[in-house]
């Protein structure tokens, strides 16, 4: 089965990153971006991957790409097709990468066989499309088949790897040994972290990007501080805002978007516009370990502070398909049912709703531009999208030592990193110490900010996928 389907992207100007970046780094872009439109001109650059919604790497190749688009680049993006084989033999991969047996099915010959025909395909149906001064910028596993068909067509082809892990597992092994064969005919390979970096791969050809977070999302836009009282007070995050203004917030196409749902919360008691926050938004996962952040705020920061916590994750009826997920939101809910009544008052387990997933993005931002505190104590993050969104809000963090947030967080200067994730005596004490030291956490906010806007944002991706294709068009 094959099929592409072609997905509508924006064109917006990088100009609009003049307002948020020094002038030398805007100059710089600039200078690329010029440098990009006479790379590209005449040719487009295909994007390939396997889904255009949901999951933070459509987003972030959408906005990537309409920044692209917008300094002048014919920068295209389809999502392959594949019957349900396929996709079950991709889950696997996924799974084994992640190190998770996932449905226990092997990637033997009968699943090569099932790839390779559907990556084929899909190469061949891009191949109709494509002109041969064309170049091709394929995102993770589900394509990387399509790398030896399309390197015959004697164009640039560039494999993308959002996916990295740790501490490699056993499983993860098997999943590279299956597709090392296909990412090795590509001329360069993407990875975020030089862990994440395959063994046995050219290191000539590897080349480093993390992932970045566009600043005019939903998710990151700025907001006016009577708006977050706003959109907080709609959504049944606050009671007494005393809004002044429209819960409103910019949609990514620029039309005007606005707050209207409602989160469902267990709490004692609603937030105050005056009380202080410490917030985690996550999903509801383990490796989030929302009953470690609920124990030990309970244990070592309510104590000392009249600090209030915020666990914000999506709805429930978002996690209806994933049963971990629905568990784990019950067991939250459950330890904060058992508090004593005085914790309850100052715990806050929220559910956002997924309807509208840009009112749901303008909820998170609400939330973290409220937080006087934000924590990410993850057991395990490839790159912590949360920390990056939190800090680039300028505030200060206090995350785990592990995955991509050590890379993020410069310990102490942009936020403050856990040694272990499970001291929750040691997370209870950074936490207590920039609730209880404001102009503390003020500085490491805005250390944070300048990291973000010199590290994470679109602007410095777009940088560096010039530079690797201005080594690779001829
Ligand atoms: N997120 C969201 N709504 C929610 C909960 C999370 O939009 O209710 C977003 C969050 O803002 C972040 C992403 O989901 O952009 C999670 O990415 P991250 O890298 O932090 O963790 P992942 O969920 O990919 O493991």
């Amino acid at each position: 089965m094959s099929g592409l389907t072609s997905v509508p992207i924006a064109s917006i100007p990088l100009q609009r990153f003049e307002s948020v970046l020094d002038r030398q780094t805007y100059g710089a872009v600039l200078e690329h971006a010029r440098w990009a439109r006479e790379l590209f001109a005449g040719r487009a650059l295909w994007n390939v991957n396997s889904t255009a919604r949901g999951g933070g790497v459509a987003e972030m190749v959408q906005s990537l790409l309409a920044y692209a688009r917008g300094q002048g680049v014919d920068a295209r993006w389809e999502v392959i097709a594949g019957d349900p084989a396929f996709f079950v033999v991709t889950k696997r991969l996924h799974n084994h990468l992640h190190g998770n047996a996932g449905d226990g099915g092997r990637l033997d010959g009968a699943a090569r066989e099932v790839y390779e025909e559907t990556t084929r395909a899909n190469a061949e149906a891009l191949a109709e499309r494509m002109a041969s001064d064309d170049a091709v910028l394929l995102h993770d596993p589900q394509t990387a088949g399509m790398i030896p068909v399309l390197k015959q067509l004697g164009v640039p082809v560039v494999w993308r790897c959002h996916v990295g892990l740790d501490r490699p597992h056993e499983l993860t092994a098997g999943a590279w040994d299956f597709l090392r064969g296909y990412v090795r005919q590509a001329d360069a390979y993407v990875f975020s972290r030089p862990q994440y970096v395959w063994d046995e791969l050219d290191r000539d050809r590897t080349v480093l990007i993390p992932p970045s977070i566009d600043a005019f999302s939903a998710k990151n836009q700025d907001l006016a501080e009577d708006t977050v009282h706003a959109i907080l007070d709609v959504a049944g995050l606050q009671e007494d805002g005393a809004a002044r203004t429209e819960a409103s917030f910019t949609r990514i196409d620029g039309s005007p978007g606005r707050v209207e749902r409602r989160a469902e919360i267990d709490e004692g008691r609603p937030l105050r516009s005056t009380d202080p926050v410490v917030l985690q938004v996550s999903r509801w996962d383990r490796l989030k370990d929302p009953l470690g952040v609920l124990t030990g705020f309970v244990r070592h920061v309510l104590p000392h502070t009249d600090a209030h916590l915020v666990y914000a994750g999506p709805s429930v009826e978002a996690v209806a398909d994933d049963p971990e997920g629905r568990q784990v939101l019950d067991e939250a809910r459950e330890l904060f049912a058992g508090l004593p009544a005085a914790a309850r008052e100052r715990v806050h387990l929220v559910s956002l709703p997924m309807t509208d997933l840009e009112e749901n993005a303008a909820m998170v931002n609400a939330l973290q531009r409220r937080a006087d505190v934000v924590v990410q104590k993850s057991i395990a993050e490839g790159f912590g999208l949360t920390v990056a969104e939190a800090m680039w809000k300028s505030r200060p963090v206090v995350a785990s030592r592990i995955g991509g947030i050590q890379d993020q967080i410069e310990h102490p200067r942009s936020g403050l990193l856990v040694d272990d994730p499970a001291d929750l005596a040691a997370y209870g004490r950074a936490v207590t110490d920039l609730v209880r030291d404001a102009p503390r956490a003020v500085g490491i906010g805005g250390e944070a900010r300048r990291r973000v806007a010199d590290q994470y944002l679109g602007t410095r991706s777009l940088v560096q996928y010039t530079e690797l294709f201005a080594r690779l068009l001829p």
